[in-house]
């Protein structure tokens, strides 16, 4: 029987994805070989890789923008290096907002490449909240943010207007709520949440905000050289770009990502709702910055813990507990995982209480 899968990254995708690739992989196209057995340059694969790109745009709403996606392997983490080098100038600075753990990976990155300003850090209240209020260095080359905390369960619900090419790690919450996207010059994430399985880093780039830096850039670290390149600078990982346009293929049919939002807002609704009800429960992280992705929440009392873990095991739930550094549940509800797998939840929340009456 199918779980009501939690897991934060790679995560649940939708059943059609892991139907139609598991067929690719068998039989890609009715071409009588497999998906991973042809070339990335095989007619059929550079199609896969001209689709996904387009639909990527298509999306977000930034076709005939100025923009290109590209997938790229390495992981958002080789982006957290990538981009200073394709962003910060020589003798340049960035300017970094920490929110968590991945941003300050990001920040270790940036300072291999030069001086890294931190506008702002919620590192002392154990990254529950998003900072506000904060000055970014007008003469900065960038500013970079995480819009979703995948640890910690908080989310950006504002960015802040300048006027610095912003770049934004959306490995969590892509194509999961509307924003205005143009406002982003950079957005990368990994694929495996929102879109496909891990393998594969989706980056979606302004192109004129290119070239500026006056650095020479590795080959394999240039994003010129990728977009060139139609993102075939060398092999790409071709399965989790298939799947991924299968994700967006699904995602569009639903109605794109205005529909999923509202999916997404119910889910949300419904498990905060519990959470806040529930005198056995607390979230963790402060209210006006909670994410709708990552949901994060405490026992009261931990001497309940083996109880519920049982009663939600036995309910068919899987990967809830949080992060190693941070303990406690984590709820990750990205976009494939349905309403319902949030109301068998809840009931089981519902279901220690009476428990323990
Ligand atoms: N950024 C965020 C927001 C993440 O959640 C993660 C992974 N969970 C990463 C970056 C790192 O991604 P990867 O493992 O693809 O390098």
């Amino acid at each position: 029987m199918k779980k009501h899968n939690y897991s934060a990254g790679p995560c649940i995708l939708p059943q059609e994805v892991f139907e139609k690739s598991a067929q690719a992989i068998l039989n890609f196209n009715d071409s009588g070989l497999s998906l991973l057995e042809i070339s990335h340059r095989s007619k059929d694969f550079v199609a896969v890789m001209e689709e996904a790109r387009a639909l990527v745009l298509e999306l977000l709403d930034l076709k005939g923008k100025g923009y290109q996606a590209i997938f790229l392997g390495g992981g958002a983490s080789l982006e957290f290096l990538m981009i200073p080098y394709n962003m910060m100038k020589v003798n340049g600075k960035a300017a970094y907002l920490d929110t968590g753990t991945w941003a300050s990976a990001a920040i270790k990155e940036a300072k291999f490449l030069g001086e890294t300003v931190v506008v702002a850090s919620s590192k002392d209240q154990n990254y529950n909240n998003i900072p506000k209020g904060y000055t970014i260095p007008a003469d900065a080359d960038y500013f970079h943010c995480t819009s979703n905390n995948t640890i910690f369960g908080t989310q950006m619900k504002e960015f802040p207007e300048t006027d610095l090419p912003i770049v934004c790690d959306m490995s969590s919450d892509i194509f999961s709520r509307k924003l205005d996207f143009s406002k982003f010059d950079i957005i990368y994430a990994g694929a495996q949440k929102n879109m496909g399985p891990a393998g594969a880093t989706l980056i979606v780039i302004k192109e004129e905000i290119l070239g500026k830096t006056g650095r020479e850039i590795p080959s394999m670290l240039d994003y010129a050289k990728h977009i060139k390149a139609e993102s075939m600078y060398n092999t790409p990982p071709v399965f989790s770009v298939y799947a991924s346009l299968l994700t967006l293929k699904w995602l569009k049919n639903l109605g794109g990502i205005e529909a999923i939002e509202k999916i997404n807002d119910a889910k949300a609704a419904l498990l905060y709702t519990e959470i806040d009800r529930n005198p056995l429960f607390r979230g963790t992280a402060a209210v006006e910055d909670r994410s709708n992705m990552n949901v994060t929440f405490l026992l009261n009392d931990e001497a309940h813990t083996a109880k519920f873990d049982e009663l939600w095991k036995a309910a068919g739930i899987s990967g809830l507990p949080g992060h190693r550094s941070v303990g406690g549940y984590r709820a990750s509800m990205y976009n494939a995982l349905p309403l319902e797998s949030v109301q068998v939840l809840v009931d089981v929340m519902k279901a220690l209480e009476t428990e323990i009456k």
